[in-house]
């Protein structure tokens, strides 16, 4: 069976018992302080499992993207290395929120399996949880007794809490799992060694394919469980190594889901896979990693320098790396692996097809830069090679090795590989102190601890009315304390809300909660999943009380005119540029707007000049706000909306437009009821922040307004300077020119006087045996016409020996010319007398042994250079 239909079926089977199939969440998390990436399909569920939010559909079914790189699940090392761990996967699963339990769970996952799959029941084993005594939990009987109904006790395994008690991170939803193990290898050593044996050993071929996590606790700040008001089902299979098991394969990697990409790159290389392990781990890893590049970038996460783009700028250069190494790759690569990602899984993901380009584009700017990387590095080692060698020593130290990898980006297994190569080793061991050293100093800069929420009200479900009002009566239903390095900070939320929690780019409204007897400021407004989470100085004295909640007007006023400005510069862009732009990021304050967009070169003056022209067409236009809400996610497309990439939306969306022929897109924000009230929109700046992706900074009504009086005021300044000229730009060129022409007069008349000079000088000339000598004091414009002015004499007096001592703007110099044959006949050496005399003036200098010069600090001792001079040589 192929991939495509294994995952088909996988979906259909659970739709044929009434589960709704839901698409994958985007690999980048957004809103969730605890997350960068979706590493499980229950992610996007979280708030369902919470309690947070009533599920949509009791039972659900899909193939989420996943990425385990970072925090609690870290695969990243393995990756490559083994054949069945993968930076990206896809986990399919089959949900129950709320409505069945563990005996379905167990009884289709095993018909799924057997039956529709048909893999072979002796090949599986399944496990179930024994309990812990620290978390006061018992054997999961109920798990164990579903099981016997099915499949003989000695295929079933008790396992601890380690590997079946599923956690989601430190705290949140939790509880006991089974999991479905597969024995995959040949006949005759499952003859020698029992299946059984080897489940959770780290067997590469006896591997776990499925994790049925039953849900029923929630696991609080403090260590302890809570049961959960309603008991849920979470399962989660590996779709890759459940392709590997159907296709009767030895590693994930021989399955049509990976062949195609080891194929494209035996070809390139020039080399085979299956040869050598040390290749194989690199075709390996590259195929992996360029799946996990892709998505994410795919999702709207570029590779940069922190937090999620650098993980992905890691995956990168190690997928580079490996190339480089080991496959001969020298030139970027990995971007061409591009078009496979789109033919191979656009299908189901079609955000991977629609910016192919992109995405190969992006990639291809980061491996160059990399690769450059990567040189330098090379150079970098080389001198410290010879440095070691220079001091008899052969060992790299960790701090270097870490300086390497940490400025440079240089990873660890390389250097320690070319230090081998050289016959050097490497300390290891203070590498990883060093390493350590720097994750304490980052952990200690953003070390905190979140509370427990406490609950005030009886949770009836959070509304945000700030849409329609700026002000409501609101209850706090649960606060939480923050602690930091910096002291407490509080978190609450409330029944009902008008502050828009920054979200699409738009910053969180600030304002205040006042009750009768206190009035408390709101800092900032964030979600956290669907949560709308007010971020306050200090906890009111009674929680209980009513407040009246009060958005900053002003601020939210300007904060709408930017975002509304930004809707109608979106279009305008791709009026003026073309249709490939798409939104890349976007930031919305009460200042200024920032737009983030994909677009290949810099736009040139008459672009920008040209959107601005538009944009302020539409706000003079006054185009009135068409805000619809809930309209169903198709009908929206069939509108022409736009919508993100990476972005995830309900089945309800809401749609903004301001002229359906110009402007629809998808939007939470909060917009002008009609364009009028931006008043003005002028840009500020437009440049690259990352290939392929250029950045507009404008700004709009009072900060325009601004922006252009101080450019006004600044042009009154100039021309009060200019003494208020009819024509400004007449002025300033006729002064550039006056300027132009006073430049090339005073040169003239230095050239003048230096004539002036030469030609006193040509008569002081002393003759003597053989040799015509000059010492001479001069004042000169600058060093160039003292050098000019030695030259001169030199050819126009035989045998000439001249030493000028020179008073060039205000310091000494000193030069000193003398025929070239003077050199051998008299044994003069320029030089050596232009340092001897340099003394005089405090300086020093030098150049060749028919001329030389040097500057001082003295000038009174210029006379002195003439006496000593004259004292040496006439
Ligand atoms: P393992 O012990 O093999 O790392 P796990 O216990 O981390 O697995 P779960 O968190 O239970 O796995 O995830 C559910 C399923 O997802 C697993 O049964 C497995 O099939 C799959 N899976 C987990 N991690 C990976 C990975 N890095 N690459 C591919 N599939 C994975
Ligand atoms: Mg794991």
């Amino acid at each position: 069976m192929e991939a495509k239909k294994i995952r088909s079926t996988f979906i259909e089977f659970f739709q044929s018992k009434q589960h709704q199939f839901v698409p994958s969440s985007p690999i980048v998390v957004k809103n969730d302080p605890t997350l960068m990436f979706t590493n499980a399909g229950m992610n996007q569920f979280k708030d369902a499992f919470l309690g947070n939010e009533v599920a949509k559909f009791s039972r659900v079914a899909n193939s989420q993207k996943c990425l385990r790189v970072s925090g609690k699940h870290n695969d990243l090392e393995e990756v490559g290395v083994d054949t069945y761990h993968h930076t990206m996967f896809e986990m399919l699963g089959n949900w129950s929120f709320g409505d069945y339990f563990k005996k379905e769970a167990i009884a289709w996952a095993w018909e799924l399996l057997t039956e529709v799959y048909k893999l072979d029941k002796d090949r599986l084993y399944v496990s179930v949880f024994e309990g812990d005594k620290g978390d006061n939990l018992g054997l999961d009987q109920e798990a164990y007794d579903f099981w016997k109904a099915i499949v003989p006790e000695d295929r079933i395994i008790m396992g601890s809490k380690k590997d079946n008690f599923w956690e989601m991170g430190d705290t949140g939803p939790c509880g006991p799992c089974s999991e479905i193990h597969i024995d995959l290898r040949s006949a005759e050593e499952r003859s020698s060694i029992a299946g059984k044996d080897l489940v959770n050993m780290d067997h590469p071929q006896v591997i776990e394919i499925w994790n049925l996590v039953f849900m029923q606790f929630n696991r609080l700040a403090d260590g302890s469980l809570k049961e959960l008001p309603a008991k849920h089902v979470d399962t989660g299979m590996g779709f890759e190594r459940l392709v590997r098991a159907i296709q009767h394969k030895y590693s994930n990697y021989d399955t049509d889901l990976f062949q195609p990409f080891i194929q494209y790159l035996e070809g390139k290389s020039g080399k085979s896979y299956g040869k050598s392990e040390e290749t194989d781990i690199a075709f390996r890893v590259i195929v992996d990693h360029i799946r996990a590049i892709s998505f994410t970038i795919a999702d709207g996460q570029l590779p940069s320098n922190n937090k999620a783009g650098y993980v992905i700028r890691r995956i990168l250069r190690r997928a580079v790396r490996y190339g480089y190494t080991f496959l001969g790759f020298t030139e970027p690569f990995l971007y061409e692996l591009s078009p496979l990602i789109s033919e191979n899984f656009g299908e189901i993901f079609p955000e991977v097809q629609q910016q192919q380009d992109f995405i190969a584009k992006v990639i291809q700017e980061e491996e160059a830069s990399f690769l450059r990387t990567l040189d330098n590095g090379l150079k970098m080692l080389d001198q410290i090679k010879e440095e070691l060698k220079s001091k008899n020593e052969t060992v790299i130290s960790g701090k270097t090795a870490f300086d390497l990898y940490d400025t440079y980006g240089f990873p660890l297994d390389l250097t320690s590989l070319i230090a081998r190569e050289n016959g050097l080793s490497l300390d290891e061991k203070s590498f990883a102190e060093e390493m350590e050293k720097q994750k304490s100093r980052s952990r200690a800069a953003s070390e905190s601890e979140t509370g427990d929420w406490v609950l005030v009200h009886e949770d009836e479900g959070v509304e945000f009315i700030g849409y329609d009002f700026l002000e409501s009566y609101s209850h706090i239903i649960k606060y939480r304390v923050v602690k930091d390095k910096k002291g407490d900070k509080f978190q609450l939320v409330l029944d009902k809300t008008p502050f828009y929690a920054e979200s699409g780019g738009q910053v969180g409204d600030t304002g205040f909660l006042v009750s009768d007897s206190e009035k408390i400021s709101v800092i900032d407004t964030k979600k956290e999943n669907d949560l709308i989470v007010h971020f306050v100085e200090k906890l009111p004295a009674n929680p209980e009380a009513r407040f009246s909640a009060e958005v900053d007007q002003v601020k939210r006023h300007l904060t709408m005119n930017n975002h509304t400005a930004t809707h109608l510069l979106q279009s305008a862009l791709k009026e003026v540029l073309g249709d490939h732009v798409q939104q890349r990021g976007s930031l919305v304050n009460d200042h200024v707007l920032r737009f983030d967009f994909s677009h290949f070169s810099k736009m040139t003056e008459e672009e920008i000049s040209k959107v601005e022209d538009i944009v302020n067409a539409k706000i003079r236009e006054n185009i009135p706000l068409i805000e619809k809400r809930n309209v169903p996610i198709e009908e929206a497309k069939k509108m022409g909306a736009t919508a993100l990439f990476g972005e995830k939306y309900g089945d309800y969306v809401r749609v903004i437009t301001f002229d359906p022929t110009y402007s629809v897109e998808l939007c939470g924000g909060t917009h002008v009821p009609s364009t009028a009230q931006i008043g003005l929109f002028k840009i500020t700046s437009e440049g690259s922040v990352a290939s392929g992706v250029r950045r507009i900074e404008a700004i709009t009504s009072m900060e325009a307004e601004k922006y252009l009086k101080e450019q006004e005021s600044l042009l009154k300044e100039i021309q009060e300077l200019l003494k208020n000229p009819k024509d400004l730009k007449k002025a300033v060129e006729t002064l550039l020119q006056e300027r132009n022409d006073l430049k090339k007069e005073i040169e003239g008349l230095h050239l003048e006087k230096a004539a002036g000079v030469k030609t006193e000088l040509l008569n002081q000339f002393v003759s003597g045996e053989g040799v015509n000598t000059l010492i001479a004091k001069v004042t000169l414009p600058n060093a160039d016409s003292l050098k000019k002015l030695a030259y001169e004499l030199k050819n126009e007096v035989d045998s000439a020996f001249a030493i000028l001592a020179a008073e060039i703007d205000g310091k000494p110099q000193i030069a000193v010319i003398l025929d070239e044959g003077l050199v051998q006949s008299k044994n003069l050496n320029a030089g050596q007398i232009v340092r001897d005399l340099a003394k005089e003036i405090q300086g020093g200098g030098g150049g060749q042994p028919f001329f030389a010069t040097a500057g001082g600090k003295n000038l009174a001792g210029l006379d002195n250079v003439v006496a000593k001079a004259k004292e040496m040589f006439l």
